[in-house]
């Protein structure tokens, strides 16, 4: 098909379009890649127009379910709600965490819904790639809020803060040594920590709360114009799920009116030009015929402590610039 009918037909929220472009985004033919590029290229003028929301938590916590319950909500709300998944595990344990089983029925049936699940097989830069240009289509496509949904598997959560505008943890009120199970650096990503399952023990869980409130206090805010909120909600029996869409917009409009908003968007963008610049960089140097040709021998040199790591470097920059 045309490209310029099929960015229209994007646009118009064609989900049979959508898919197209997304087969085109997660292919790896180079011909594929082409065209995807340009395809993005005349969607962008239509795409930042969405509330881009990512979600983590440990498996089994409840993000599917949240999810579900959630997005529901806000479709009646009157948003489009598209969710991704970003899940590099099929890499690394051979299954996938987040896409084997059948997950949010309710919502893959939801005509303002748009459920994919994560680009499989890949590292998590090429997982990333997909996802964030994925989530440009749902834009251009008039979604209004885009999930990005997570498991903290290496770099995942970095990535997924990385293309999101609020990032929030969801956790369990395992209370005891409560604080144990995060994994470090988790919650400074956090604009917001849900506790699930407040259902099962409500005493239990408003003490986790107020541990985790504390802990929030210690930590160097991660932005001027936000205090990180921690929220308990069941999302099984869908309570305090308007509360969580509430102090997002809040959010959203703290954000909005202090410029923090845009900024943090742009230098996304930025930074997001220089990850592909420096993939592409060392692809290049990687399949460089001389490169390839001395590139045993020098790394060899290395290891066997001929050759410094510097001047192997310097060389192979030199045979590369040649
Ligand atoms: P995920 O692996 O993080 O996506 O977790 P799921 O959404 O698949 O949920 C794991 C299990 O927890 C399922 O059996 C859910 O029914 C259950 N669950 C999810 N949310 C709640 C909740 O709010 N309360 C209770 N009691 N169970 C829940």
């Amino acid at each position: 098909m045309e490209l310029h009918t099929l960015a229209d037909n994007i646009r118009k929220g064609n989900i049979r379009a959508m898919g197209k472009g997304i087969t085109l985004i997660e292919s790896k033919r180079p011909e594929d890649a082409r065209k995807a590029s340009q395809l993005l290229d005349l969607l962008l003028p239509h795409t930042g127009n969405s509330l881009r929301i990512g979600i983590t938590g440990v498996p089994g916590v409840g993000k599917s379910t949240f999810i579900e319950s959630f997005g529901s909500y806000l479709t009646e709300q009157g948003h489009k709600v598209a969710v991704l998944a970003v899940d590099p595990s099929s890499q690394i344990t051979g299954g996938s965490i987040l896409g084997d089983k059948t997950r949010m029925e309710e919502l893959s049936r939801n005509y303002n819904a748009f459920i994919r699940p994560s680009p499989a097989g890949d590292t998590l830069g090429g997982v990333a790639r997909r996802t964030r240009e994925t989530m440009l289509l749902c834009e251009a496509a008039g979604y209004t809020v885009v999930i990005v949904e997570t498991v903290g598997v290496g770099q995942s959560e970095t990535t997924v803060a990385s293309m999101v505008d609020f990032f929030m943890l969801l956790q369990l009120a395992t209370a005891g040594d409560e604080l144990q199970g995060i994994k470090k650096g988790v919650m400074e990503l956090a604009d917001a920590i849900i506790i699930n399952k407040a259902d099962i023990d409500r005493q239990k869980t408003e003490l986790a709360r107020q541990q985790y409130q504390n802990a929030l206090h210690i930590l160097r805010p991660k932005s001027r114009n936000w205090i990180v909120p921690v929220q308990m909600v069941s999302a099984l029996r869908n309570e305090g799920i308007p509360g969580v869409w509430e102090m997002l917009e809040s959010f959203r409009d703290a954000m909005r009116q202090s410029g923090e908003f845009d900024e943090n968007r742009k230098r996304q963008s930025v930074d997001w030009m220089w990850a592909l610049l420096l993939d592409d960089l060392k692809a290049l140097f990687l399949n460089h015929k001389d490169v390839q040709g001395v590139f045993p021998q020098v790394q060899d040199a290395v290891a066997q402590g001929v050759t410094t790591p510097s001047a192997a470097s310097r060389r192979l920059l030199d045979v590369f610039r040649r």
